[in-house]
């Protein structure tokens, strides 16, 4: 017997809107002379990485960035040629791979180096690597007391010709609020760093910015940016003003059955929503397996037949309820569980906000076991 797909919910990935947000983040960098890598790691945040991929290069991205070397190697199993940086790796990574599919490393340590350098020694070729500075993120990159060191050994297996040193590059840990000390901070250092390279006899290209620092530090752009988030449309910095970005990821369901119930009735696990007078109420098959949060329960909104209207009672694993007072709502019809926002529908954004998390959390978490995703 065939297997069967279970389908309660879709992911539409709106490809025009990728291209439009990668090309609006494009534009934002050629005006400072950067190239733009977009950032397309756990699974283009959830979009579909290849699909994200093809439409950042069509739309004006010169190169991806994902974390794992898995990742990359994955696009290029897609047919994706372009330049690939990777960046954080893990005992048992297969740098040999990578060194033989093109991709760019990231090094954060001389274990790194090392390690990468007898990769492409023992294929007789040259990896092309990204030292990475922690310029105050404490995360992955390396301390600025062994930076000096990691240069100098850099430079010597760049002489050899068993690596070339594309760029000097870090992350900065508060580009999304505007005026943090630390952002001047990170630069102060990411500069010292650079000229470090540089009279280590190294000619490497800089990049710094994330998404926030691409929309509002065009100083901080050099040549070339890492914009993740809002290639997806949702943006890090909306304090700043309308940055003319569109969601891309549409998440929908369709109602399957609908009701009327008397007042006095109650609905879901628990009991936790009466009706206060006759109404319909419409059932959606889609619940926290499908990625909607049980926490939200009585918190969230949907969009049906050309509005918004509440969820009542729990949300169950399999299922939701929307109430619908007197409209006439039917089986089959669409149900938006969040968007691109249109007319006031709900987002992704507004869920994180809800949940006290970012719309980050919300997309990279949707593609699930009973969801389809479509582009
Ligand atoms: N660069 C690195 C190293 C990252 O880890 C990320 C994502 O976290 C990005 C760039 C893109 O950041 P954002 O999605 O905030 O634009």
């Amino acid at each position: 017997m065939t297997e069967q797909p279970v389908h309660r919910a879709d992911l539409r990935i709106d490809v025009d809107a990728l291209r439009n947000n990668v090309a609006l983040l494009a534009e934002r960098a050629r005006r400072s002379g950067a190239r733009t890598m977009v950032v397309v790691k756990s699974d283009g945040y959830g979009h579909g990485a290849a699909t994200v991929a093809r439409a950042a290069l069509s739309a004006g991205a010169s190169e991806l960035g994902v974390a794992a070397i898995g990742e990359a190697l994955r696009l290029r199993a897609d047919g994706i040629t372009a330049p690939l940086l990777c960046w954080l790796h893990a005992p048992g990574d297969d740098f040999d791979a990578a060194v033989a599919a093109d991709v760019q490393l990231g090094v954060s340590s001389e274990a790194e180096l090392h390690a990468i350098a007898a990769a492409a020694q023992a294929r007789s070729t040259t990896a092309r690597v990204h030292l990475k500075i922690d310029t105050g993120l404490s995360r992955n990159g390396c301390p600025p007391e062994l930076w000096p060191s990691l240069v100098e050994r850099a430079a010597k297996a760049q002489a050899a010709g068993v690596v070339e040193v594309v760029a000097v590059w870090s992350h900065l840990a508060c580009a999304d609020e505007l005026g943090h000390p630390s952002i001047d901070a990170q630069a102060a250092r990411f500069d010292a760093a650079y000229r470090q390279a540089r009279a280590a006899g190294l000619d490497p290209i800089r990049h710094l910015a994330n998404s926030a620092a691409v929309l509002t530090r065009p100083d901080l752009h050099f040549e070339l940016v890492r914009p993740g988030i809002a290639a997806y449309g949702l943006d890090p910095v909306p304090q700043d003003g309308d940055h003319g970005l569109v969601p891309a990821m549409t998440f929908r369901s369709t109602v399957v059955l609908t009701k009327r119930v008397a007042a006095g009735e109650s609905v879901s696990y628990g009991h936790r929503w009466t009706a206060d007078r006759p109404c319909t109420l419409a059932l959606v098959p889609v619940g926290y397996a499908d990625g909607v949060p049980r926490s939200l329960s009585g918190r969230m909104d949907v969009w049906l037949a050309g509005r918004r209207r509440p969820v009542v009672g729990r949300v169950c694993m399999d299922q939701l309820v929307v109430r619908c007072d007197d409209d006439p709502v039917a089986a089959g019809d669409e149900v938006v569980l969040f968007g691109a926002g249109e007319q006031g529908a709900p987002t992704a954004a507004e869920w994180a906000e809800a949940l006290g998390t970012i719309h980050y959390e919300i997309v990279t978490g949707m593609y699930r076991p009973r969801v389809t995703r479509t582009a």
